[in-house]
């Protein structure tokens, strides 16, 4: 057999480096940011058209390259940055591993210019798909400056994978904002489609925190700080109760790298045990300090994941830093005995406001009267007639009612049936007679009603969650909600990136009831709000809205309106523990049963559960 191996081309083999270092217009941006960074540029602005489709730019006024080092910057395995082998362990810089600009270059078109401080006169390259189109010199300032263009154009299936601009621009602030953090002494400016997004000069950590998330970040921000032999930790974490239930704002910086790390977020997660409320993620900004040789950069392509020689160590020394601080600045109990259950808020909160139900007994009532209204609702199923009085069995307890008494109250419980009953009947629901009783509260939190055959135990916020949903469904798409107008406009402090995730949520939101008098670089004025919201819970709502949204950026219209109904709806549903008027009851039992899906909330959880007459039948055998 002759021989059949062969060696690579060099394009071949950088297109197939790309695989792994170019996933998506991001991974330029991170490349080439580090880059800037590793020659000790002051300043570093990124343009991007599009999501990075159609343009990323990174100009620096670092050191800049000589003629062959710019030539030579494009090769596979060209780097100045280490030597040998035994430079791996002593990193101070971002790059190491010389495959950026070979894999950039070899699935877009490359240009570059760039000019070291001592020379006259700079170099231009441009570079498409790995083949150097020319190579001249140039009039340029101090520095390098690269504008990527048509990224994959040679690779249609990954262009064609790439997300909407949208979701591109996403990830492209993503890894801005991680290297920013990660180098505050730096000044970092991004522009997008012409306009300028990040501004963001040269820095402490905590300004640049500030700068990077927003400026309402400051007030939540906790400071920690550990020095050890092995490792120094620098940074802040967020007062627990700004917690939000994404984990958009956690950040791990190693020796100035942002990195990944399960095992370190679980440290800080759990000093944050027992302040969190159910579901929100603590955020941090933590800066470690490590010796170069004690850790693996190596581990990954794009160097996120690394692995640490102490990791036990470290684990224990971040989670006591992270409690100290949470402690020291009053934000939590220092010392953590075990918590103790009578102290629980939970157990002293539902007795204050709890209501003894009252009722009027109708001891006139002749049961062998012809019809009553009641009677004519109820007469299916005898037994029910003698349960469906809810009320009249806790007050029989000590008021010797007779079970069979009607109360002149259920009298005048009136539902509207008819209606109910159409809409339930739908689809897959099996046909009982959903004509159903009274309702009452248990515990604030469930509605209780019966059908003739059945009782049902609601939960009142997830139907109420699924009344909502369905009603912003239809005001966003087709009809535009009622607004309530507001008497002073509330001004609502958002970060660049929120700005961004709320210019592309604006008309539906306006659709849902808002309305926006004025949006400014940092935040919005909003003069109308939803009719059955309440003002004082608009900014919380907003908040969560745009982190979900932060979180989850929908790629499609349909989708968009999807989850901007489920986290209108979540938030606005009435909360567990609130009390609830009897008319309240009715209505929203009402309006659940005329909804499409009364059975699941939005995110598929159950709204309510069923229990038959049989069933109660069996149990008191
Ligand atoms: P690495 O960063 O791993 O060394 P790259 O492919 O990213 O590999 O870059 C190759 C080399 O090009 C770098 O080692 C550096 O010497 C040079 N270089 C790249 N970008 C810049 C820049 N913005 N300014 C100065 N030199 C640069
Ligand atoms: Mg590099």
């Amino acid at each position: 057999m002759s021989d059949i191996i062969q060696l690579l081309p060099d394009h071949v083999a950088n297109q197939i480096a790309a695989g792994e270092v170019v996933q998506r217009p991001a991974s330029v941006v991170k490349e080439l940011m580090e880059n800037a960074v590793d020659a000790e540029s002051n300043s570093v602005t990124l343009v991007v058209k599009d999501g990075g489709k159609t343009l990323i730019q990174v100009v620096d006024d670092g050191f800049g390259m000589s003629e062959t080092d710019a030539r030579l910057s494009f090769e596979r395995h060209a780097t100045s940055k280490i030597k040998q082998a035994e430079d791996l362990f002593n990193l101070h810089t971002k790059g190491f591993r010389g495959e950026a600009l070979a894999s950039i270059a070899a699935v877009a078109h490359v240009e570059m210019k760039t000019k070291p401080e001592a020379e006259e006169v700079g170099t231009q390259l441009v570079i498409e798909g790995s083949k150097i189109v020319s190579h001249e010199p140039c009039v340029t300032s101090k520095g390098t400056s690269i504008s990527i263009k048509n990224l994959f154009f040679n690779i249609p299936a990954r262009r064609n994978f790439l997300k909407s601009k949208q979701v591109e621009q996403k990830h492209i602030i993503d890894e801005f904002q991680r290297v920013a953090l990660a180098h505050p002494s730096i000044a970092f400016k991004m522009i997008h489609n012409d306009s300028e997004i990040f501004n963001l000069p040269s820095a402490n950590f905590r300004q640049r925190i500030v700068g990077v998330m927003g400026s309402k970040t400051n007030e939540k921000l906790v400071p920690v700080k550990e020095e050890t032999d092995l490792i120094k930790v620098s940074g802040f974490v967020g007062k627990p109760e700004f917690a939000k239930k994404t984990r958009g704002e956690q950040f791990f910086f190693v020796n100035h790298r942002f990195i990944k790390h399960p095992y370190l977020h679980h440290a800080v997660s759990s000093a944050f045990e027992g302040l969190l409320k159910d579901g929100a993620y603590p955020s941090y900004f933590l800066y470690l300090d490590v010796d170069p040789k004690s850790i693996d950069i190596n581990i990954h392509p794009t160097k996120t994941e690394v692995k640490f020689d102490n990791e036990h160590a470290f684990y224990s020394i971040l989670r006591s830093a992270v409690k100290h601080s949470l402690g020291q600045f009053n934000v939590a109990p220092v010392l953590d005995f075990e918590k103790d259950a009578s102290m629980d808020p939970n157990y002293i909160q539902h007795k204050s406001n709890a209501k003894i139900p009252s009722l009027n007994v109708n001891r006139n009532f002749n049961p062998f009267e012809s019809e009553t209204k009641f009677q004519s609702k109820y007469k299916h199923n005898h037994q029910t007639q003698k349960s469906a009085p809810w009320e009249a069995l806790y007050t029989g307890l000590n008021q010797d009612v007779d079970f069979d008494t009607k109360s002149s109250e259920l009298v005048d419980i009136e539902v509207e049936s008819e209606h109910v009953r159409g809409d339930l009947f739908h689809g897959n629901h099996q046909k009982t007679n959903f004509e159903y009783s009274g309702t009452f509260q248990l515990q604030n939190k469930y509605i209780i009603t019966s059908t003739t055959s059945e009782m049902l135990v609601i939960d009142q916020h997830r139907a109420h969650f699924r009344v909502l949903y369905e009603e912003l469904l239809k005001n966003i798409t087709d009809r535009p909600a009622l607004s309530q107008q507001l008497l002073f406009p509330l001004q609502l402090q958002l970060n660049t990136n929120e700005i961004q995730i709320f210019e592309q949520l604006k008309s539906s939101l306006e659709n849902a009831g808002f309305s926006f008098s004025e949006i400014g670089k940092d935040f919005v004025k909003i003069n109308g709000i939803p009719n059955k919201l309440p003002e004082s819970e608009v900014s919380i709502l907003l908040d969560q809205l745009l982190s979900d949204f932060d979180n989850e950026i929908p790629d499609s219209g349909f989708h968009q309106t999807d989850l901007l109904a489920k986290s209108l709806g979540q938030s606005m549903a009435v909360k567990n523990g609130t009390p609830l008027e009897k008319e309240e009851q009715t209505e929203l039992v009402n309006q659940l049963f005329s909804c499409k899906e009364p059975m699941l909330t939005p995110m598929n959880k159950l709204i309510f559960v069923k229990q038959s007459a049989s069933d109660f039948d069996k149990k008191f055998m």
